[in-house]
């Protein structure tokens, strides 16, 4: 085990001195500021890796090595005054301290210069001045400086800040009309009205806001991006495309993949997350329903739970462990995207769960299947409801008087959020929260005699009241309803751990947005959280998240949202995205293992935050750079990844769900 102490060396000698600063005071700066310290818990691992890292407000603290370059191009002397504009996290606040005599730091969130100050503060630092306040009008009462670095990018260079430079005083700041790319200046002040100008080349920072920045809720499209590695210019692609080759697992085909090794890797894991990138590749469900097999028979995996809904799924599982069905409202699985869960690879996965099941004796080790989302609100209740009817007609009378709130929108439960959301005419979150209530209160009643059956309708009666906060949310912002989303599926499988007892084990399918950590991700720098992250959070070592992607072939998908599925053609992936480095292996389908990796190489280049596909139920190749990438950090996104070069689409089952004939329910036709 080496300590952060000696990653921060190593920081300082592989990262900084090796590509060439200089600067024996700037590199002695870096030695002394523990950087672990400006980020959150979360990130301490990850501390001196060479990479920015997501910090509070959606905002980066930036690599080390750019801080370095930027800190060295600004020349700053013992005795300066030195400005920075975006203390963020308040680490280049402190490194400049230690070169500088003051610093003064202006940021435009408060809670991140509340933050850094008290962070400077405890490492007892005294001569840093932190202002909250927009920086691209400089700090004039402090003003003039001799140094000036400017840490996020905007459209040009602020006049503010050039007229509160010495002469002779230099300013450091990324420029550029484009929000993901910006050029590094540096801007001399020769004399009162002469400004020298150089470049160090093109880097990616978080958008500078402000006056004479960009628009602060105007941003382009993708303006809030983590920023990222400056590129070098050099083709480094072929080789970290050979490092992935060498760490790899090459497997000819999904089903002659050997699943030994992954299997011992997975080890004692309680949850494992498995991934995809598309929502309709036929490789990643048989991969998936492989790898899955293997887990319930070699590792004693009970639980399969799905990025579906519950109702619907809670059909297949009766199914799978032969239980007597109760009908639904809604047929399973008819709304879009049907194909999601209503196709053929799912319907030979079922199949050999059925089969498994009735091997196994005893009900309490028979594998179930379950649904951890929260988009079935009609069925949801209709499910309640009938489990009242059964048990206690009183309590079901009264519930029906209270779900009789969302009638009429319970078909389209997207109108209510809206119908919610425009002025209290609908708002029935107390009728929700109050049938939950009751239902769980008479757990010991209800349970009495079968367990099941009411852990079935508090589940329901759960997404009930998700989803009426769910679809409320969606009309405040996607974070927020996201949140509510994975949050839920978070809780259902907590749920579903306790229900099956203390030996249960779980895997999970959902999309890799779901399934890898979300920090590691754009999605952490908007502040969304996922199951995945969740899990990490709770299960540590005992969780294993492994994400798919692929290259190129033909994916299940629509164009919007309702519209019908088609076959549409994959695009070959993005000249800067991870996938185009897997697909430069040369190898066409393996397992790259990450939290221990074959060779620290691999991982180590791999942790440079680079674009990562994300297809979904939607998929719109003509604009596929701003819909479909997004910025993530693999390593720390996952803990293994599968790559499968050329995919095909899933195949969808004809027809309407009939339950007429068991051997073919639940997807016979
Ligand atoms: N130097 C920081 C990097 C933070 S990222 C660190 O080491 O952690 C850039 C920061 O600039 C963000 O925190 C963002 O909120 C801030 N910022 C953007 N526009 C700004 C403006 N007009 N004034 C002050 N801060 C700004």
């Amino acid at each position: 085990m080496t300590t952060l102490m000696d990653r921060r060396e190593a920081m300082v000698d592989t990262q900084i001195k090796a590509r060439g600063i200089k600067d024996s005071r700037v590199l002695e700066a870096f030695r002394s500021v523990p950087r672990e310290k400006f980020v959150s818990v979360r990130y301490h691992d990850l501390a001196y890796e060479d990479a920015p890292l997501p910090i509070e407000e959606g905002q980066t603290i930036s690599q080390p090595y750019i801080v370095a370059l930027m800190v060295e191009a600004a020349k700053i002397g013992a005795n300066a005054r030195v400005l920075e504009i975006g203390a963020g996290s308040g680490y280049a606040s402190a490194i400049l301290a230690r070169l500088a005599k003051d610093v003064y730091a202006v940021e435009w969130h408060d809670a991140l210069a509340g933050l850094a100050r008290t962070r400077l503060k405890a490492l007892g630092f005294t001569n840093t001045h932190i202002m909250c306040g927009d920086g691209t009008l400089g700090w004039p009462d402090a003003a003039p400086f001799d140094a000036i670095v400017v840490s996020a990018g905007g459209p040009e260079v602020p006049r503010s800040l050039l007229e509160q430079l010495k002469i002779g005083g230099r300013l450091v700041i990324p420029v550029g009309t484009e929000a993901r790319s910006q050029e590094l200046f540096v801007i001399e002040r020769a004399s009162e009205h002469k400004y020298d100008r150089t470049s160090l080349g093109r880097v990616q920072f978080v958008p500078l806001v402000g006056a004479e920045g960009w628009a602060s809720d105007g941003a382009p499209l993708g303006a809030h991006r983590a920023e990222g590695p400056i590129r070098v210019g050099a083709r480094e692609g072929p080789r970290i495309a050979s490092l992935i080759a060498d760490a790899c697992e090459p497997f000819s085909s999904v089903e002659h993949a050997d699943l030994d090794a992954l299997v011992r890797r997975i080890g004692a894991a309680r949850v494992v997350l498995l991934g995809e990138s598309t929502h309709g590749s036929s490789e990643f469900y048989a991969m998936r329903a492989r790898i899955t097999q293997a887990l319930i028979a070699r590792a004693g995996f009970n639980i399969v739970a799905l990025e579906a809904d519950w109702p619907d799924t809670a059909m297949v599982d009766r199914a799978v462990r032969k239980r007597p069905a109760v009908p639904l409202r809604e047929p399973m699985f008819s709304r879009f995207p049907a194909w999601m869960w209503r196709n053929r690879e799912m319907q030979r996965f079922v199949d050999w769960l059925t089969r498994h099941n009735a091997t196994i004796g005893r009900p309490a080790m028979q594998t179930s299947i379950h649904g951890l989302d929260i988009y079935s609100l009609n069925n949801s209740i209709g499910a309640v409801l009938e489990f009242l009817d059964r048990v206690d007609p009183t309590a079901a009378f009264t519930a029906r008087e209270m779900y009789a709130c969302f009638t009429p929108w319970e078909r389209d439960p997207a109108t209510y959020g809206r119908a919610a959301a425009s002025g209290g005419l609908a708002n029935c979150e107390h009728q929700a929260l109050t049938t939950l209530r009751s239902l769980l209160e008479e757990r010991l009643r209800y349970s009495e005699n079968d367990g099941d059956s009411f852990f079935d309708a508090a589940r329901n009666a759960t997404v009930v009241s998700e989803a009426e906060k769910y679809y409320r949310a969606m009309y405040r912002g996607a974070r927020e309803s996201w949140n509510i989303r994975d949050r839920h599926m978070f809780e259902t499988l907590l749920a579903l751990l306790e229900h099956r007892g203390p030996n249960s084990k779980a895997v999970i399918w959902a999309h890799n947005s779901h399934v890898g950590n979300a920090a590691a991700t754009e999605m952490g720098m908007h502040g969304e959280i996922n199951i995945g992250q969740l899990v990490r959070e709770r299960f540590g070592d005992a969780s294993y998240s492994i994400g798919f992607g692929t290259d190129r072939g033909t994916v299940a998908a629509a164009s919007n949202w309702d519209a019908p599925m088609q076959v549409m053609a994959v695009r070959p992936s993005h000249a800067d995205s991870y996938e185009r480095l897997c697909h430069e292996s040369g190898e066409r389908n393996f397992m790259l293992p990450l939290r221990k990796p074959n060779t620290i190489a691999v991982r180590n280049e791999l942790l440079r935050p680079r674009l990562e596909r994300a297809i979904g139920v939607i998929y719109r190749p003509e604009t596929e750079l701003v819909s479909h990438y997004f910025q993530a950090t693999l390593p720390a996104q996952f803990d293994e990844f599968i790559w499968i070069d050329a995919t095909t689409a899933v195949e969808p089952l004809k027809g309407a769900q009939t339950e007429g004939d068991p051997e073919l329910f639940p997807f016979g036709l």
